[in-house]
């Protein structure tokens, strides 16, 4: 974005005035929604197809955007961001008719005569908000189910990724209904404003600490969020696993989108024997993926920016690094590297890594591994590499966490049936599928009741004959 130095009496001026533009262009939306248009089934739908056509007109352009923004190779933004919203959008299309269908109930015998359902009702004016590591997956997955529940939205994507950003701004307007849908460009000054206004939800995808901001932000209308938030997601490794698999599933977990992924496994959990076996295949597959030298691979990609690669490199000092490690702050590199004998009291243990970055934390005995992760964070997502049902169920048991993956990492993100969010500190509410439709719909309980037949029994003056059948009914 283009800043030239203002006084600050102009700038209080200017964000009065972006104030007053979100104020008009939510009042804009509201009214749109009470008119009652994006209620009606055959306009989502429309939206939606109009959504999958401006992706795939425009696929090469968002590649090219993603390739500047993150360096992305094409066939990694087809798989984690383009093909997974074709899947998202087709999936509700095909599932939207039954999905908003309202429910029958039954009436208690008291009602009678009386029909009761459930009533899916879209929530109105959802603001949504985006992070730059998958900038059009993140912003464009919770749109889907925004359209889908009837719901009018304005996107804000994330300024650190703005070859995406400007695309979205550019093409959005040309494919979806005007009266509906906005998207707003900018970084916290214009995110701030658009806090402000009065939204019926809020739906935010970042770290924790504006998570808070958010949700403060939020309360001041009683707003609802879904916060999609981050944390440090261990890889549990069990002295049994099949590690030549592990090590590649890892590796591709851990290193897709340079590390910068909120499911990729933060630090590997196992014994020192398996570390020992785990390290060089992990060390094997990154080579087979990216050869001797990935700065050299098409297909792996850069830190966001200096800024972020600088925070990363501070880290190769809170342990030994045994694998890559080179850092190239100028051309926002760092290699994929490995890790052992790191402080647990040091930040790479302590903070969310969000890099190329792999600690293997090796444990005295296996079976302190759930003592570990309970100890800290509930995270975003756990996985556990064992070929032993009952080791997995029992971690799966006594561990919380917002998604789990048995023998692979991030794969449930494919399954359009589950849920994805997080709980406790990495996340509030979920999406993905019907889960989404259900987080922007309010499902309006209603009862329909006849005038004929008006049993006396709940009226005054209360008797003890009323009483008595009172007793008999509500048995
Ligand atoms: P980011 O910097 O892109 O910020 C996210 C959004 O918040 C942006 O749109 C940004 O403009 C806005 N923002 C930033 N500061 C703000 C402020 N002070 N007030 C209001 N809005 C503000 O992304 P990030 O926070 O660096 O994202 C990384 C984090 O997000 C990691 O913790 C990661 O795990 C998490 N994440 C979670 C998911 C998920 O689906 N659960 C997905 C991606 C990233």
């Amino acid at each position: 974005m283009n800043v030239s130095p203002v006084e600050p009496q102009m700038l209080s001026d200017l964000s009065v005035a972006s104030d007053r533009g979100s104020a008009a262009l939510v009042a804009g939306l509201k009214a749109y929604f009470r008119s009652g248009s994006t209620a009606e089934l055959a306009w989502r739908r429309r939206q939606l197809i109009q959504l999958r056509k401006m992706l795939t007109e425009n696929e090469a352009r968002f590649i090219q955007a993603l390739r500047e923004d993150l360096h992305k190779a094409p066939q990694e933004s087809y798989l984690t961001e383009i093909s997974f919203l074709y899947n998202d959008i087709d999936h509700t299309l095909k599932h939207l008719k039954k999905w908003v269908r309202p429910r029958k109930v039954s009436s208690p015998l008291l009602a009678q005569p009386a029909k009761s359902y459930i009533k899916p009702e879209p929530l109105g004016v959802v603001l949504i908000i985006g992070a730059w590591n998958y900038p059009l997956q993140l912003l464009l997955s919770p749109l889907v189910p925004v359209i889908a529940a009837g719901n009018c939205a304005v996107v804000k994507p994330s300024e650190l990724s703005p070859a995406v950003s400007h695309l979205i701004a550019e093409l959005l307007p040309r494919y979806l209904d005007n009266d509906a849908f906005a998207c707003v460009e900018g970084a916290v000054a214009e995110t701030t404003g658009l806090l402000e206004q009065r939204w019926d939800h809020i739906m935010y995808t970042g770290g924790g600490r504006v998570g808070k901001i958010i949700m403060s932000a939020a309360s001041k209308h009683l707003t609802p969020v879904t916060l999609e938030l981050g944390g440090k997601s261990p890889c549990i490794v069990a002295d049994d696993a099949d590690i030549e698999t592990a090590a590649r599933r890892i590796a591709w977990g851990k290193f897709t989108n340079a590390g910068q992924t909120c499911i990729a496994p933060d630090y590997v959990l196992c014994t020192r024997h398996t570390a020992d076996r785990l390290v060089p295949a992990i060390s094997k597959a990154v080579q087979q993926m990216f050869g001797r030298n990935p700065r050299q691979s098409a297909d792996y990609g850069r830190i966001v920016n200096s800024q972020h690669t600088l925070r990363l490199a501070d880290l190769l000092g809170d342990g030994e690094v045994i694998f890559g490690g080179e850092v190239d702050a100028g051309e926002c590199y760092m290699a994929p590297t490995l890790m052992r004998c790191v402080n647990l009291d040091s930040p790479v243990m302590q903070e969310e890594i969000f890099g190329p970055l792999l600690p293997v934390v090796e444990l005295e005995e296996f079976g302190k591994v759930e003592e570990f992760v309970n100890e800290r964070e509930k995270p975003l997502a756990l996985y556990i590499f064992t070929r032993s049902d009952a080791i997995a169920d029992r971690i799966l048991s006594l561990c919380s966490s917002g998604n789990a993956c048995v023998n692979d990492c991030m794969m449930f993100m494919l399954a359009q049936d589950l849920p994805f969010g997080g709980v406790g500190a990495s996340g509030i509410g979920c999406y993905h599928g019907e889960h989404g439709f259900k987080t922007f719909s309010h499902y309006k309980a209603v009862m329909k009741r006849k005038n004929i037949l008006d049993v006396d029994l709940r009226y005054a003056p209360y008797t003890n004959r009323k009483y008595k059948w009172l007793k008999m009914l509500q048995r």
